[in-house]
C-alpha cells in the first residue's frame, strides 16, 4: 500500500524543521514525514557542531559534504585554489561541512558567477553549522506586503524557536566601548541605530551552547507520535495531479529503491538552490522560478584594537559575545559587523595566536541589485551528484553593485579606524560565500509572473504545495536571513495547521 501522510516536508534544515514543529504543536495527531537527502549525524539530533567535541565535530562536518563526504576541506582548498591565491577570494569560503555547487564555473559574457556557492546535506541542514547571528530585517528589507504587526509577531516567535539572546543598548565593558564608537561613526537620522548582534545561543553549566536545528524541532518525537524524520531519502519530484500536490517520488539513498508517498500537503525546504531544483524536476516551472537569484556581497578584514580598546582595560561580561552590528538602513543598504575575538565563541583558527586578544573581524554585507537575469539554469538532460537536474548559475554585477562593493570596503575601513586598524585591505569574498541565496522561489503579493509563491509560501497555481528557506525572500537584503525564514515558515505552517484542523473537523462531522 502506498504510504499516506498529512504533511510531507522535504529538507530537515531550519525551515523544514519550523514547519514540522509548528504543525506538530498545533495538530499533535498529524502524520508528518520529513525527508532528508543527507545522513543522520551521530549524537543529539540536530545539535550544532560547535557544541560537540573536536573529534565529533570533525566527523559531523565530513558527513554533510554530499559528494565530498569524508574529504578534508583542506584537501578541497588545495584543489580549488589551483591557480588562485587562497589568501584572497576563497579565504573565508572554504568551510568544513559544506560542498560547492561548481567552484570553477564556465562564465558567459559579463558574468561573474557564484564560484563559492555551497550547500550542506545532513540532518539539520546548514543549521548545524551556522554562525547563529539573528538580526531582524530593517526598513526595505522587510517584505512590504506582510503587515508590520504580523511580521513582527512572526519574528518574535522565530526568536523563541531559535533561542535568540538579545543585548540592550547601552551595554557594558569593551562591547559597549566598541558599540559607542561605531555609533558615533555610523548613527544618524533615518538610520537603524548601531547595537549588539542578537544570537541564537545560551549558557549551560558555564558552557556556551549554539542553537542548532534540533532546538527548533524540540521534543517533537515525543509530542507528535506521527512525526518521522527519514534521512538518506531524496525527494526526486513532487507529484502534482490536476494542479494539486499529492505527494512525492522518493529515493532511498542507501538501497537505491524509489517509491511514492502520498500527502495532503507537500512542503519543499531544500535550500535556496535546491528548492527550485525540486520544483523544476516536478514540472512546476512558473516564469520566476530560479530567477532573481541574489546574495549579499561580503567584504571582511581582520584588524587589531588600539590601546584605548585593550580588553584588559574593561570590566567585561563573560556571557556577552560582544558582537556589534551596524544594521541595514535604506540610506545605507548594508550591514556591518564588528566582532572582537577576545570573547569570541567561534572556534576560529586565529585563537591562540600572538595578539589574538586584540584581533577583531570587520565584516560588511551589502545588498545586491536584484535582476531577473541572475538565475539558476537547470539541465533537462544532465544530472548532479544526487541525480537531480544539473544546476548552472548565471550571475552578474550592475554598476550599482560595483558602487556597493566600494562602499563596503570604505565602511570596513571606517569601522576599523574607529577602534583600531586593519591588518590588510578589505577584500570582497568570492561570490556565493554568503551562503544566503535569495529570490529563487520568491514571495509575491499577487501572481503576476514575478514571484513563485504567495505571502504564506504557497506556490502559485498549485494547491497544497508550499516552499520555504532563503529562496522565498523577495527583497534586497544584507541581514543574515535565518531568523526571517524561520518567521516566514512559521506563518506558512500555521496556515497548513488550520487546513489540517479543518479537514479533521470535516471528517469528524462526516463520520457522525
Ligand atoms: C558556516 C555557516 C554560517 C552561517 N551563519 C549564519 C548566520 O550567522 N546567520 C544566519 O542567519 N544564517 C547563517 N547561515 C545560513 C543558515 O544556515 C541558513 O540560512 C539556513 O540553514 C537555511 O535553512 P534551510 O532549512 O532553508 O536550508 P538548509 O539548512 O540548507 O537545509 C536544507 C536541507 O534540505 C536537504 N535537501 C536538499 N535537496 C533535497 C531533496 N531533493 N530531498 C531531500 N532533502 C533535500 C539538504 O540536504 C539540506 O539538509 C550560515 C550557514 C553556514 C553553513
Amino acid at each position: 500500500m502506498t504510504e499516506q501522510v498529512d504533511v510531507l516536508i522535504i529538507g530537515s534544515g531550519p525551515s523544514g524543521s519550523t514547519y514540522a514543529r509548528t504543525i506538530g504543536d498545533a495538530v499533535p495527531t498529524a502524520r508528518i514525514l520529513m525527508v532528508e537527502a543527507g545522513p543522520v549525524i551521530p549524537g543529539i539530533r540536530g545539535d550544532h557542531t560547535q557544541n560537540m567535541t573536536d573529534e565529533e565535530r570533525a566527523a559531523a562536518q565530513l558527513l554533510t559534504q554530499g559528494p565530498d563526504e569524508g574529504l578534508e576541506r583542506a584537501q578541497a582548498l588545495s584543489d580549488i585554489a589551483e591557480g588562485l591565491d587562497p589568501s584572497l577570494e576563497f579565504r573565508h569560503t572554504i568551510l568544513p561541512g559544506l560542498f560547492f555547487l561548481d567552484p570553477r564555473p564556465a562564465l558567459e559574457d559579463g558574468e561573474v558567477g557564484l564560484p563559492a556557492a555551497s550547500m550542506a546535506s545532513g540532518v539539520g541542514g546548514m543549521g548545524i553549522h551556522w554562525g547563529i547571528s539573528c538580526p531582524r530585517p530593517s526598513q526595505s528589507e522587510r517584505t512590504p506586503f506582510i503587515p508590520t504587526a504580523e511580521l513582527d509577531a512572526a519574528l518574535d516567535h522565530a526568536e523563541q524557536l531559535l533561542g535568540v539572546r538579545k543585548w540592550d543598548v547601552p551595554g557594558t565593558g569593551l562591547a559597549e566601548a566598541i558599540r559607542a564608537a561605531q555609533a558615533e561613526e555610523f548613527d544618524g537620522p533615518g538610520l537603524t541605530p548601531v547595537g549588539f548582534m542578537p544570537a541564537a545561543y545560551r549558557w549551560e553549566d558555564g558552557r556556551l551552547r549554539f542553537s542548532g536545528t534540533g532546538m527548533i524541532l524540540g521534543d517533537i518525537e515525543e509530542t507528535v507520535p506521527g512525526f518521522e524524520l527519514r534521512a538518506q531519502t531524496l525527494a526526486k519530484r513532487v507529484i502534482v495531479e490536476d494542479g494539486v500536490a499529492v505527494g512525492a517520488a522518493l529515493e532511498d539513498r542507501v538501497s537505491g529503491e524509489t517509491y511514492e508517498v502520498r500527502a495532503h500537503h507537500v512542503v519543499v525546504c531544500a535550500d535556496g538552490l535546491r528548492t527550485p531544483q525540486v520544483l523544476f524536476a516536478s514540472g512546476v516551472r512558473p516564469p520566476a522560478l530560479a530567477h532573481y537569484l541574489n546574495e549579499h556581497f561580503q567584504v571582511s578584514a581582520f584588524g587589531a584594537l588600539t590601546d584605548d580598546f585593550a580588553p584588559e582595560r574593561f570590566d567585561n561580561d563573560p556571557e556577552h559575545v560582544g558582537y556589534v552590528i551596524v544594521p541595514f538602513s535604506d540610506e545605507r543598504p548594508m550591514q556591518g559587523g564588528i566582532l572582537p575575538l577576545m570573547n569570541s565563541p567561534y572556534r576560529l583558527a586565529v585563537a591562540g595566536q600572538e595578539g589574538a586578544e586584540r584581533l577583531t573581524v570587520f565584516a560588511w554585507y551589502g545588498a545586491k541589485d536584484i535582476q531577473y537575469c541572475d538565475r539558476i539554469e537547470f539541465s533537462e538532460t544532465e544530472t548532479d551528484f544526487y541525480g537531480m537536474p544539473k544546476m548552472t548559475i548565471h550571475y552578474s554585477r550592475t554598476e550599482k553593485d560595483l558602487q556597493t562593493i566600494e562602499q563596503l570596503k570604505q565602511n570596513a575601513r571606517r569601522s576599523a579606524d574607529r577602534v583600531g586598524g586593519l591588518a590588510a585591505e578589505p577584500e570582497l569574498a568570492a561570490g556565493g560565500s554568503s551562503l544566503h541565496y535569495h529570490g529563487t522561489v520568491r514571495m509575491g503579493a499577487v501572481d503576476d509572473g514575478t514571484s513563485v509563491c504567495d505571502q504564506h509560501l504557497k506556490v502559485w497555481g498549485v494547491d497544497n504545495l508550499y516552499v520555504g528557506g532563503n529562496g522565498v525572500i523577495p527583497t534586497a537584503t544584507a541581514t543574515n536571513p535565518t531568523l526571517t525564514i524561520v518567521a516566514l515558515a512559521w506563518r506558512a505552517a500555521n496556515q497548513i495547521a488550520l487546513q489540517l484542523n479543518e479537514r479533521v473537523g470535516t471528517a469528524a462531522t462526516a463520520a457522525r
